[in-house]
C-alpha cells in the first residue's frame, strides 16, 4: 500500500526505522517533512501538495509531529482524512495526548489510574491544593512538557511558590501533581499497538536526578508487565484514542499510575533496551488496520 511517513527529520532514528520497516514490508513509502505539505481546498475535492507538487492521498499516513507542531500536524492529519486516507495517529487523539490535563482527564474517563493532579489557577489556593495531594514534594509540570524539560520537583512550600510565581507571568498551564516517592523516580514506558504491548523498558534516573526521561540521561532496560499493568496501558492508550502509543507509568505501591500517553514515541532507546523490532510491529499493526477497515 502506499504510505506516508511525516517527519521534520528523514535522518531521525525513528523515522529511519519506520521506512525500513516499511518497505521491507513491501510497501511504497514517502517520508515528507510536514511544514512543506499544504491540502488546497478547491472545487468538490481536496487536493494535497507537496511544495508545487500534486501528491494522489496515501492509503496510510504516519504522522511524527514535534510537539512544537501539533496544531499544524493535527490539521494536515484531518485533511488526510478528509482525502480518505487512515491516519496514524488521528488529529482528535494527537491534540488530546499532547495536553496533559485533557488526558489526565480522558483516563480518569476510563478509569485508568494516575498520579493525584490539580491545575493551579490561583496561586492563593496552593496550601489547600498542597494538602488534597498529600503534602511536599510535589511534582509541578508545564502542560506541555517534553523529555522532560518542563518538570520540576518542589521539596517545600517556598520552593512550589517561587516555581509558581515565575511561570505565572508566562501565562502557560502548570500542573500539580504527588510525587510517587515508591517509585525512586524510575517509570515504565510500553509500547502498545492495538490491543497488543509490543516491548516494555523501565528507566532510571541518573542520580540526583528524579526524571528518568531518556534525554535527561535515564537508563533504558527491559521489562516484563504484569497482566494488570498490560491492561492499564492498554486502556490507557484507547482512553486518549491511539492505536499506536508510548504509554508511561509509575510503578506505585497503589499498582500502576499512568503518567502520560506519547502519541509519537521514540524508538531507538526501546529498540535497543528491548531488542524488539518495534518498528516493524508498528507499520505491521497499522497496515493491517487499513486492510481490515470498512470502505
Ligand atoms: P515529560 O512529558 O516531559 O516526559 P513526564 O510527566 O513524563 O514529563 O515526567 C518526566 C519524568 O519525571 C517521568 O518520566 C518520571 O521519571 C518523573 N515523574 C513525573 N511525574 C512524577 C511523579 N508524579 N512522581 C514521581 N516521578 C515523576
Ligand atoms: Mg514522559
Amino acid at each position: 500500500m502506499r504510505i506516508h511517513l511525516l517527519s521534520r527529520n528523514s535522518l531521525l532514528y525513528s523515522t529511519q526505522r519506520l521506512f525500513q520497516a516499511a518497505r521491507q514490508a513491501g510497501h511504497e513509502v514517502e517520508i515528507f517533512d510536514y511544514c512543506a505539505l499544504n491540502v488546497v481546498f478547491a472545487s468538490s475535492r481536496p487536493q494535497l501538495y507537496y511544495q508545487q507538487e500534486a501528491l494522489p492521498a496515501p492509503d496510510l499516513v504516519i504522522g511524527r509531529v514535534s510537539p512544537v507542531y501539533t496544531p499544524l500536524g493535527a490539521s494536515l492529519l484531518d485533511q488526510y482524512a478528509l482525502l480518505g486516507t487512515t491516519t496514524a495517529p488521528t488529529a482528535d487523539a494527537l491534540l488530546l495526548a499532547r495536553n496533559k490535563w485533557r488526558a489526565l482527564g480522558a483516563l480518569s474517563r476510563a478509569e485508568v489510574a494516575s498520579p493525584r493532579t490539580a491545575m493551579l489557577s490561583d496561586l492563593e489556593q496552593l496550601d489547600t491544593i498542597a494538602e488534597q495531594l498529600g503534602g511536599y514534594p510535589l511534582v509541578l509540570k508545564l502542560l506541555q512538557s517534553t523529555h522532560g524539560s518542563g518538570v520540576m520537583l518542589a521539596p517545600d512550600r517556598r520552593t512550589a511558590r517561587s516555581i509558581l510565581d515565575a511561570f505565572a507571568g508566562l501565562h502557560k498551564g502548570i500542573l500539580i501533581q504527588e510525587y510517587i516517592k515508591e517509585s525512586q523516580g524510575a517509570d515504565v514506558r510500553a509500547i502498545v499497538c492495538g490491543t497488543r504491548v509490543v516491548a516494555a523498558m523501565t528507566r532510571t534516573p541518573a542520580s540526583g536526578e528524579f526524571r528518568s526521561n531518556l534525554h535527561r540521561g535515564g537508563t533504558p532496560q527491559q521489562t516484563q508487565l504484569s497482566e494488570r499493568e498490560s491492561l492499564t496501558v492498554i486502556r490507557a492508550a484507547r482512553a486518549v484514542g491511539l492505536d499506536v502509543a508510548g504509554v508511561d507509568f509509575l510503578r506505585s505501591a497503589r499498582g500502576p499510575l499512568v503518567m502520560e500517553v506519547n502519541a509519537s514515541p521514540g524508538l531507538e532507546g526501546i529498540e535497543g533496551a528491548t531488542g524488539v523490532d518495534v518498528a516493524r510491529a508498528i507499520i505491521s499493526y497499522l497496515t493491517h488496520c487499513v486492510t481490515e477497515a470498512p470502505r
